[in-house]
């Protein structure tokens, strides 16, 4: 067997694994036991698969990769509980991930590729670059150990960790089939939100798909020229063809979009400011979420000041655009995106 043919065998969905079962001369129902192995009971290796037979484990371990993350590393906030993982992978890379407990249920918070290329000023993830691709079987296997590790289950996850999941698209849609299978974990659509940076052919790429996510686009700016010195994709794709996108989604989906505005002091927290987002919202259905933004030191960007952000809320409110602030969770363990990795990986350089 070459290595090309080595599959994954947790990438693969139910209807693929029971193509592999008969392949291998196996049964089929030996691929149910399997995938509930996998994706309910959790595993961690063939070793734990009590009632599989000797033989079939051998075959497997034969012909495909199982991924596993190991924990390297755990920070629990003080404050809220919120705890942030961060895992290294079989190939040596570390990704973070966010477990956040509200009144709803446990929410994750995961990466989609190992650091970032899309360059957002603001941002720590992307300050190293970007490695690769993550594999839906390691995108799953952030919430399947942080759902071991805390000993409960998760209900909501959110595609909004380190990396652009529109640059990972075929993964993360293999990940959204199996994350949301009554075969797997079963986790609902609805409670299940990716968040782009704006990369408008698959935000309509993902429209088509028809399913009941949440999009939430990243859009921080008003216009294309502020925009533009926030965020390089925006030199790609203007607002309008973003907001174009956004009501495609809708009309597609049904659901409401989000956009995520995170408040810079002084950059993008003016009246006039508020006054252009309220235009952007107006025609479409959505709602926004304000985020402080949080600061990392290799920029000098600051937070908007309370009453700031407050009477930027307060305008959109009044304006009646749906509006929240973002609580900020975990601020006293390096909240922001990446900000675990990147300190990880520079003490050991
Ligand atoms: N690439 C995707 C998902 C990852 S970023 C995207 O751009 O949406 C998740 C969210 O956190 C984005 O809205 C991003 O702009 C925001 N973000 C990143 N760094 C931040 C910081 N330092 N403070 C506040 N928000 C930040």
């Amino acid at each position: 067997m070459t290595q090309e043919n080595i599959q994954d065998i947790k990438s693969l969905t139910l209807a693929q694994l029971k193509e592999q079962m008969q392949e291998l001369g196996e049964k089929a129902f030996r691929a149910k036991q399997l995938y509930e192995w996998m994706h309910v009971k959790l595993a961690r290796s063939y070793g734990e698969m009590s009632n599989l037979p000797k033989s079939l484990k051998e075959k497997c371990t034969e012909t495909f990769t199982y991924t596993v993350l190991e924990p390297v590393k755990v920070q629990e906030s003080r404050i809220d509980g919120t705890k942030k993982f961060l895992f290294r992978l079989a190939d040596g890379n570390l990704v973070e991930s966010v477990w956040m407990r509200y009144k709803h249920g446990n929410s994750v918070c995961i990466s989609s590729q190992v650091g970032c290329k899309m360059g957002c000023r603001f941002c720590a993830s992307t300050l190293d670059g970007w490695e690769r691709n993550l594999l839906p079987s390691e995108m799953l296997d952030q919430i399947y150990a942080i759902t071991r590790l805390t000993g409960e289950r998760v209900s909501n996850v959110v595609v909004m960790g380190t990396g652009e999941p529109m640059d990972n698209y075929d993964n993360l849609l293999i990940f959204l089939r199996i994350l949301t299978d009554e075969n797997g974990l079963n986790i609902s659509q609805r409670n299940i939100t990716v968040s782009t940076c704006g990369i408008v052919p698959k935000m309509r790429k993902l429209a088509e798909e028809k399913l009941q996510i949440t999009l939430a686009l990243s859009l921080h700016a008003t216009t294309d020229e502020k925009r533009r010195k926030l965020m390089p994709i925006a030199n790609q794709y203007s607002l309008d063809e973003l907001m174009e996108a956004c009501a495609y989604y809708f009309e597609k989906t049904g659901r409401r979009i989000t956009f995520e505005y995170s408040l810079v002091g002084g950059v993008n927290d003016t009246k006039e400011d508020a006054s252009e987002l309220i235009e952007l919202a107006k025609p479409l259905c959505c709602h926004i979420n304000l985020i402080p933004v949080n600061p990392i030191k290799e920029r000098d960007y600051v937070q908007s000041d309370k009453t700031a952000i407050l009477a930027f809320k307060n305008k959109l409110e009044k304006n009646g655009i749906n509006v929240t602030i973002r609580r900020e969770m975990g601020r006293d363990i390096d909240g922001a995106c990446g900000q675990l990795r990147r300190s990880h990986i520079k003490k050991q350089s």
